[in-house]
């Protein structure tokens, strides 16, 4: 059975804790055991070098040649110690010379090893025919002239049993030390994790109704804060969205209305009466200029709507800037006309850019249609086209009309926003001309502005990317 990993976070996060938990114990214990153990043994080693060398100070041989041990205690109390080891000497050629009462028949190796015991010490772990686990010491000394071998052995048990009791130990301990771990583990993820359910209630909760709720920020500089505070700008612009949304659908339903109201009255004056063929076909006139301005304003409605929802494809091409300012100036020369009012058109015949001719001629036309419709008759509007920095083309369009003041520079771009109501719309403006001209340039990575001030004309730039790519 294959063992799947728990789909809650808190489970994952504790039980990630526990298995890290008896992981590093079950590492720290086996390590110090090892270690421990070790170290033991290598001060037992230790200690039965030094045994040998004592051992080497206490024995001599009889007259009669047999070995004998000076074992009395009071003089000397080190051999009491000594003699409690395991202990056999042997002549090189493998006689039994003296075994210790501890060893008794328990041999430590029988017939001396070749190189056993030569040029220092040898030393070795071994287990002896009782099963008591020893490590083992052997030195060849010579004693009155004859060569002997002594082995010397430290019961390794009492390190054995010594890591023994300390795994029990830890054995003992894992259990509990596992249950805190994962109390620990679940409190831990609880509390890690409570901000982010708190989060997910608070986001749940918000619907478009509640766009202007945000989520609590601890201002603790965390993760989760981070989390909120961008949750809280992703509202923001949400919010901002729908507020726009709303916005934009009043006001265009507003603009709707008033041609509509009009074509209306005009029909009910013209049903009231009777007049003669001639103030019939005016009052038809008068709804056809209606239709008209209700076709401008559904075809600028339906511009803008594409382009938010991004359904304008731009099909780009190498343009001259200076002959779409051209072909600009001789469509709306008639208006200017009109007015007495005259277009002056210079600049770079060089200055070219990657852009969609349809959508950036549209731009210029709302810019400079502007310039003649609120400028007082006679007077210029000037556009001028540069190429600014090998980057970037600029156009910019300067009229001598009254000027547009700082509070409402800031706005101008905005969807169905007037500084006179009245008198735009009197000029056909319905507010919408600015912000096509707007999305039109910002969808070629360009950037479009205005420096003005009232009584002293305004100029439009508009700044292009050589390239089509800002
Ligand atoms: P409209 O269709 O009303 O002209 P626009 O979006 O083109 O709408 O312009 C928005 C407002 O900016 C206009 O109502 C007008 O008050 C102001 N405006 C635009 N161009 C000029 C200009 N050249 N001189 C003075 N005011 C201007």
């Amino acid at each position: 059975m294959k063992l799947k990993w728990p789909a809650r976070l808190g489970t994952r996060l504790a039980l990630s804790y526990v298995l890290l938990t008896a992981s590093a114990m079950i590492l720290f214990t086996g390590g110090t055991a090892t270690v421990l153990f070790l170290q033991m043994r290598a001060q037992l080693e230790h200690f039965a070098v030094e045994d040998v060398e004592t051992v080497e100070g206490l024995m001599s041989f009889t007259q009669d040649g047999h070995l004998k041990f000076n074992d009395d205690y009071h003089n000397h109390p080190e051999s009491k110690q000594v003699l409690e080891r395991f202990l056999e000497v042997r002549s090189l050629d493998g006689t039994l010379l003296y075994r210790n009462d501890r060893l008794g028949n328990l041999g430590l190796g029988g017939v001396p090893q070749p190189g056993e015991g030569v040029g220092g010490y040898s030393q070795r772990s071994g287990v002896l025919s009782d099963g008591t686990r020893v490590v083992m010491v052997s030195r060849r000394h010579l004693l009155d002239r004859h060569p002997i071998l002594i082995r010397l052995a430290q019961s390794e048990e009492p390190v054995w049993h010594a890591r023994q009791q300390f795994l029990l130990a830890a054995a003992l301990m894992f259990p509990f030390m596992i249950a805190a771990a994962a109390l620990a583990g679940y409190r831990m993820s609880r509390r890690i994790l409570a901000p982010v359910e708190s989060i997910a209630s608070q986001a749940e909760r918000i619907t478009s109704s509640r766009l202007h709720e945000r989520i609590p920020v601890h201002g603790t500089g965390d993760e989760l804060d981070h989390l909120a505070e961008i949750f809280n700008r992703t509202l923001t612009r949400l919010d901002e969205s729908f507020r726009q949304l709303r916005q934009f659908t009043a006001d265009a339903s507003h603009e709707l209305r008033t041609p509509l109201a009009a074509i209306r009255a005009i029909g009910e004056v013209g049903l009231e009466r009777d007049g003669t063929p001639q103030e019939y076909r005016e009052l038809v006139g008068s709804m056809l200029e209606e239709v008209n301005r209700l076709t401008r304003l559904v075809n600028d409605l339906l511009m803008i709507s594409r382009g938010d929802a991004g359904a304008i494809q731009l099909n780009y091409a190498s343009i001259a800037v200076l002959d779409l300012a051209r072909d600009t100036v001789s469509l709306l020369e008639p208006l200017a006309e009109e007015k007495e009012q005259k277009l002056v058109l210079t600049g770079d015949e060089g200055a070219n850019v990657q852009a969609d001719p349809v959508f950036l001629r549209q731009a210029l036309i709302n810019v400079v249609h502007n310039a003649i419709k609120y400028s007082p008759p006679r007077m210029t509007t000037s556009l001028c086209v540069e190429r600014v920095n090998p980057h970037s083309v600029t156009i910019s369009v300067t009229d001598a009309g009254p000027g547009i003041a700082p509070e409402h520079a800031a706005h101008i771009f905005d969807r169905f926003y007037r500084v006179d109501t009245g008198r735009s719309r009197d000029a056909g403006g319905f507010g919408l001309g600015l912000a096509i001209a707007q999305w039109a340039v910002q969808a070629h990575n360009g950037s479009i502005s205005v420096s003005s001030a009232p009584g002293e004309g305004s100029t439009f730039r508009i700044t292009l990317p050589v390239n089509g790519t800002a």
